[in-house]
């Protein structure tokens, strides 16, 4: 275990995992197949949840049921998902010197990811603050701390150390001049590159143009669309893949996932098994998580939709984000 660090300056985390990466939980590892290899330039944060009967209003204190705390942010969720269906996972990303920053890579450690590109910035570790109504409603505010941090250059650098034949993966929760300049490193590499824009915000074209899928849910779809909601997920598709991406694909929840690519007027549609949902929270992120995994593995769009919503379907019967994710041994047996 790395021994707290006292307001040391930007470092990466040469010991985060010792001296070698720890052997995997059992459970973990490979399903099938040889080792892909995933880069997620991401984000890191500590979530802090409470259930509350109802949110309070403006001026309102209301008291909640006990603190829950544990790991989260979309960066390290799908590293975290990408790691359990068996990819070896980079992530590329910062936390701060603060108490959270343990917390924040707790899951990340856990399921062996390599954390040997995560620098450790002055101040605070990116963290969620999250209310839960019984409902199941969350109403979040993400403070990104140290992911704030994570300079293009950085970053870039990083995806160029990345071994030949990964996936790079990033989400829209670290600076947006880092996600293009990762982008365009990844693009000059000939690397594949999966971007989920979550949380929703406008793309450069740039960017655009490098992404094999572009991953969205329902309302990302809407925002990057410019409607105020998607009607026909297929026409959604076929909307996205004329803003210039490789291929798309778009995640609809119990309904499961439609994709399409460049070059076929097809929208192909996969649905998930129907099953009790508990929590939905990180549905999204194991199911980016696990498609880079397959497509690192050699799988073709549609079949890395199939795993996806297949992982997605299983982090949905479990309560939290990492904690929900399913581990190599029930992901093969769902496969089967
Ligand atoms: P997000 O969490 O980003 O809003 P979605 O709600 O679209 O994303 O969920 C992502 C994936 O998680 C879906 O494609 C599906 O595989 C799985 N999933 C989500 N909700 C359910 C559900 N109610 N039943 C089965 N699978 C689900």
């Amino acid at each position: 275990a790395r021994a707290p660090d006292v307001a040391r300056p930007v470092t990466s985390l040469p010991g985060a995992n010792g001296p070698a990466r720890p052997a995997p939980q059992p459970g973990a590892g490979r399903t099938e197949g040889p080792v892909g290899r995933v880069v997620v330039v991401g984000s890191v944060n500590a979530d802090l949840v409470v259930q509350v009967q109802a949110r309070p209003r403006p001026g309102e204190t209301v008291r909640g049921g006990p603190l829950a705390v544990g790991p989260g942010g979309k960066g390290a969720n799908q590293a975290v998902a990408a790691a359990v269906v068996g990819a070896e996972v980079t992530l590329v990303g910062a936390v701060g010197d603060d108490t959270h920053a343990d917390v924040a890579l707790r899951g990340l450690r856990r399921a062996g990811v390599d954390l040997t590109e995560v620098d450790v910035a002055p101040g605070a570790t990116g963290t969620a603050v999250v209310v839960v109504t019984p409902d199941g409603e969350n109403s979040i505010v993400v403070s990104p701390g140290a992911n704030g941090t994570v300079q293009p250059g950085r970053a870039a650098a990083a995806v160029d150390r990345a071994p030949a034949g990964a996936v790079v993966v990033l989400q829209l929760e670290l600076p947006a001049a880092t996600v293009e300049a990762a982008v365009r490193q990844a693009a000059a590499r000939g690397l594949r590159v999966v971007v989920n824009a979550a949380p929703a915000a406008a793309l450069s074209p740039a960017v655009l143009a490098a992404c094999d899928p572009l991953v969205v849910n329902g309302s990302e779809a809407a925002v990057l669309l410019g409607q105020d909601a998607v009607g026909d997920p297929a026409a959604a598709a076929r909307a996205l893949l004329a803003l210039g991406p490789r291929s798309v694909v778009v995640t609809l929840g119990a309904e499961g996932a439609v994709h399409a690519s460049q070059g076929s007027e097809k929208v192909r549609t996969v649905t998930p098994p129907r099953v009790a949902v508990v929590d939905t929270t990180g549905a999204g992120d194991a199911f980016v998580g696990a498609l880079c995994a397959a497509l690192a593995d050699g799988l073709d769009l549609g079949d890395a939709v199939g795993l996806a919503t297949l992982v997605g379907a299983l982090a949905v019967q479990r309560p939290g984000a990492q904690s929900s994710y399913p581990d190599a041994a029930e992901i093969a047996e769902a496969r089967r």
